[in-house]
């Protein structure tokens, strides 16, 4: 198979309304789904690296993945006969405040791909220049948000988190003009492109451009679409939707994004952007950016300079703000419902199905069968104990599987596994120790109480809780070697993230905790939204 036997089937361009104007110049764009755009070509494109799992998805071949023409496609400088290159339309709701149109400023959709399973992949490149929805900026991306992009994408995946894909990541030979931390400094930086695949980018923002706009009849066409071809088993048998049709809909989609939050939170993901447009339709994380990983538990932490101030988007915060997300995604579908009742009975549900789908993650991370409600507070002083002293998470959930609680155990013993998640030995007081022995012994009692043996709860929290997870420090790495020309780093990380749960002997540096040096740095643990 050659490239240009691939099969697009470009529904999403085929059945909602374009934009009639070709002009690929910042403007609002009323009554459409998107505009068609050609990516811009790019001087001198190199490829860095590649999905094997997700070419092999798209029924791509070794040599297809080698061919020049690979290379011009997911760089923008080859449109394959069938694509239709467009960008989207759409809105949202950023730090909380309405921010009107929106729309792919950098990414461009170049169609919706048949894969040999008979669904369909839209393939996009971010970082393809500009759009009329491109705004004030280039429309271009940078090689360190384009590494973080297409690592996270593929880690998340493999720690079984539902998220868009990264094909590909390329150089694009281009330089781009970038202020790193928004202070005055600006200076160049390689231009690279990111080939992401998903079933469908449509956020939350595609439904409230239509809806603030009153355009209700494209409002409509989208809703259906995204039922048609996403969630067919809602299409009423006989007919058209009806409002039940919408908020059924709707209800899915909350706890699709529901299942997401819980997901970040058992892997210590922070998004970091969590604006409207910036949640999927279909509950992937979606849109990299200015994410972190925790490193100590804190639940306050958030990567993003940008949101220093507030916190908006911190760790313990995001199930409560994707809850406020889908109030507005209910505040647009509305028009199609008219009936306030149905959407806030899914709103306030949503308190309820996170609190019990969390409290069932956290059994697992603790190898349990269940917690029942009278045994919460095990869970609040847990928590309490991980922010007493500095405590790296990913390395307290992998120490606690080996913390031998059947057998007759000292106090030094029980201890010993967790020793090495503390960053600051001296915050290990005496006063802690003896709380966390104290939280033990009450793990243990409910672990008895459900028959759990040691072996069998380590089984099931290492299958929970990943030994391997993208420590922001680590792209860092990744990115200082790359931009130095070796991109070995990059799929190092990535094929030791394609086994998280796994102990890969020979690869314990990518299991160690935040050296001192990343503490303050710049792209460890802050990053701003320039990218
Ligand atoms: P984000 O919050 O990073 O997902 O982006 C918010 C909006 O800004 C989206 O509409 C993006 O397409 C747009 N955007 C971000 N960076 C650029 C860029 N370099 N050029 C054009 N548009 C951009
Ligand atoms: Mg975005």
């Amino acid at each position: 198979m050659t490239l240009t036997d691939l099969t697009f089937d470009n529904r999403f361009v085929a059945e909602l309304p374009a934009d009639p104007s070709d002009l690929n110049r910042p403007r609002q764009v009323h009554r459409a789904a998107y505009s068609l755009v050609a990516p811009t070509p790019t001087s001198k494109p190199k490829l860095l690296a590649l999905s094997a799992e997700v070419a092999s998805e798209l029924g791509l071949s070794a040599d297809d993945l080698k061919s020049e023409e690979f290379l011009e496609v997911v760089t923008g400088n080859r449109v394959l006969d069938g694509m239709s290159p467009h960008a989207m339309a759409y809105g949202g709701h950023q730090f909380g405040n309405w921010a009107g149109q929106l729309g792919d400023g950098r990414a461009i959709n170049l169609g919706e791909l048949v894969i040999p399973d008979g669904t369909r992949r839209t393939l996009q490149l971010k970082g393809a220049g500009p759009t009329p929805y491109s705004r004030s900026a280039d429309g271009l991306a940078v090689l360190r948000s384009s590494v973080r992009e297409f690592l996270c994408s593929e880690a998340m995946f493999h720690l079984g988190v539902s998220t868009t894909r990264a094909l590909s990541l390329s150089l694009t030979g281009d330089e781009v003009m970038r202020d790193m931390l928004y202070d005055g400094h600006p200076a160049l930086e390689k231009g690279a492109v990111v080939c992401r695949v998903a079933p469908t980018f449509i956020r939350f923002g595609n439904f409230e451009i239509f809806s603030s706009r009153n355009e209700l009849d494209e409002l409509r066409a989208l809703a259906n679409f995204v039922i048609s071809e996403y969630y067919p088993h809602l299409w009423p048998q006989d007919g058209e939707p009806t409002p039940e049709t919408y908020v059924a809909f709707f209800d899915e989609v909350a706890q699709r994004t529901v299942e997401m939050i819980i997901d970040w939170q058992r892997v210590g993901f922070v998004h970091g952007v969590m604006n409207t447009d910036n949640m999927s339709i279909l509950g992937l994380t979606i849109d990299y950016g200015p994410y972190g990983w925790l490193e100590n538990f804190d639940p306050g932490w958030t990567p993003n300079t940008t949101d220093s101030q507030h916190k908006r988007y911190r760790y313990g915060n995001q199930p409560g703000v994707a809850q406020w997300n889908l109030g507005r995604l209910a505040n647009a579908l509305y028009p199609l419902i008219e009936d306030v009742e149905p959407l806030q009975a899914t709103i306030d549900n949503y308190v309820d199905n996170f609190v019990s789908g969390y409290r069932k993650m956290i059994s697992a991370k603790l190898g349990l069968n269940e917690l029942s409600d009278d045994q919460e507070p095990v869970v609040t002083e847990l928590q309490s104990i991980l922010e007493a002293a500095e405590t790296d998470m990913t390395l307290f959930f992998r120490g606690l599987a080996e913390v031998p609680l059947t057998a007759q155990s000292t106090d030094d013993e029980l201890l010993a596994p967790l020793q090495n998640a503390y960053y600051v030995a001296e915050q290990v007081t005496p006063e802690l120790r003896a709380r966390t022995l104290a939280w033990l012994s009450d793990y243990k009692a409910i672990a008895e109480a459900q028959g759990v043996r040691d072996a069998d709860r380590a089984e099931l929290m290492n299958k929970t809780n990943p030994l391997y997870v993208l420590r922001n420090y680590l792209s860092q790495l990744a990115i200082d070697a790359a931009d130095a020309g070796d991109y070995s780093e990059i799929e190092e990380l990535l094929d030791t993230l394609r086994n998280p749960y796994t102990e890969q002997p020979g690869r314990e540096r990518f299991a160690e905790k935040r050296p001192d040096w990343a503490r303050t740095r710049v792209g460890c643990s802050m990053l701003s939204c320039s990218s």
